[in-house]
């Protein structure tokens, strides 16, 4: 599924729209309540870890740049994330069986993965017209993404070698003429954006702290990276290819290693995240050096596992036992 560096260009792509009125909605969703929608100012643009936050109110309130037009729900009714979540209630945007979990993983992933998520019932979005911004959170699939005033074509033939166009999940026409597409999400109400930049490792208010004492934990390296309570926005590629950097072996105990080896993890989940965004927003690509490869860039064998915590997600990790060895003794602390 796409990680913070790409959701963030996501929400890049949406800010220019923030202040328009929804003209028209369309897509493959037959979701009643998207089309309340219409006539409605989109408010907000919000992107944290892997979630894009769009809110919208009524398109009478006064708009202006620079400022909250009116009593958004975070003021009036702080909720943390945990309350968020629970509340969030699903409008699955699709003809269903595309767009589980499962379908967020690489290919390669499927096999190993389960769906874990379950939706909740849709929320009456009548009083979506009313007064206080309402929130939509975006959630990406593998092959999730945003186009702004343009729609994705099919590069290539699907397995039954038709060129066919993905399919909008939705479509917001604005009344600037310009309009956004969405693709392979899934979608739900929420009341708060719930956004914690304290845990996104692209946030400038990145907890180092808080996520180096989450990094010590006596647990596997590999599970912690990927706990969005800790480091929201990293996903499987990020991991993989920080723990290569920093010469981390994926099931290493974070209390088995030097406090030196753990900055130089931060230093690295921050930094490649950074990277990867800029690349991004230049219309570059990644280069990888150990996702989905066979040597590494020194030309060692790269070994393979599929790593989780016991009642979680497991997901594969890629490393080389020469160059992240697996540290079996606790090493000194500086
Ligand atoms: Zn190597």
């Amino acid at each position: 599924m796409p990680e913070g560096p790409s959701v963030k260009r996501f929400q890049l792509l949406t800010a220019p729209f923030v202040g328009q009125v929804v003209a028209k909605v369309g897509g493959s969703s037959r979701q009643r309540n998207l089309k309340d929608l219409k006539a409605m100012r989109l408010q907000d643009s919000q992107a944290s870890g892997k979630n894009l936050f769009l809110a919208f109110g009524a398109a009478l309130e006064a708009w202006t740049m620079g400022g909250s037009p009116s009593p958004g729900p975070v003021e009036e009714e702080p909720t943390i994330q945990g309350e968020a979540d629970r509340g969030a209630c699903s409008l699955t945007l699709s003809q269903e069986g595309q767009e589980d979990e499962v379908s967020q993983l690489s290919p390669k992933e499927h096999s190993v993965q389960r769906k874990q998520e379950t939706e909740c019932s849709v929320p009456d979005a009548a009083d979506a017209a009313g007064g206080i911004w309402k929130w939509l959170r975006f959630h990406f699939g593998l092959f999730g993404s945003i186009r702004a005033n343009e729609f994705s074509r099919a590069n290539k033939a699907n397995k039954r070698g038709d060129w066919k166009d993905p399919v909008p999940r939705l479509v917001l026409n604005f009344d600037s003429g310009g309009f956004l597409v969405f693709y392979n999400c899934r979608i739900h109400w929420c009341t708060s954006p719930a956004v914690e930049p304290a845990s996104d490792i692209l946030s400038p208010k990145f907890h180092r702290g808080q996520a180096l004492a989450a990094l010590r934990q006596p647990t596997s390296i590999c599970y912690t990276l990927l706990d969005q309570r800790y480091f929201s926005g990293l996903g499987n590629i990020i991991k993989n290819e920080i723990l290569y950097l920093a010469r981390i072996h994926p099931l290493s105990q974070g209390s088995l290693l030097a406090l030196s080896d753990l900055e130089s993890l931060l230093d690295h989940a921050v930094q490649f995240s950074t990277d990867w965004l800029h690349k991004k927003l230049a219309g570059k690509g990644l280069h990888y050096q150990i996702y989905l490869k066979e040597k590494c860039p020194l030309g060692h064998e790269v070994m393979q596992g599929t790593f989780g915590p016991r009642d979680g997600f497991k997901r594969l990790s890629w490393w080389c036992p020469q160059c992240q060895p697996l540290q079996f003794v606790h090493r000194c602390w500086n």
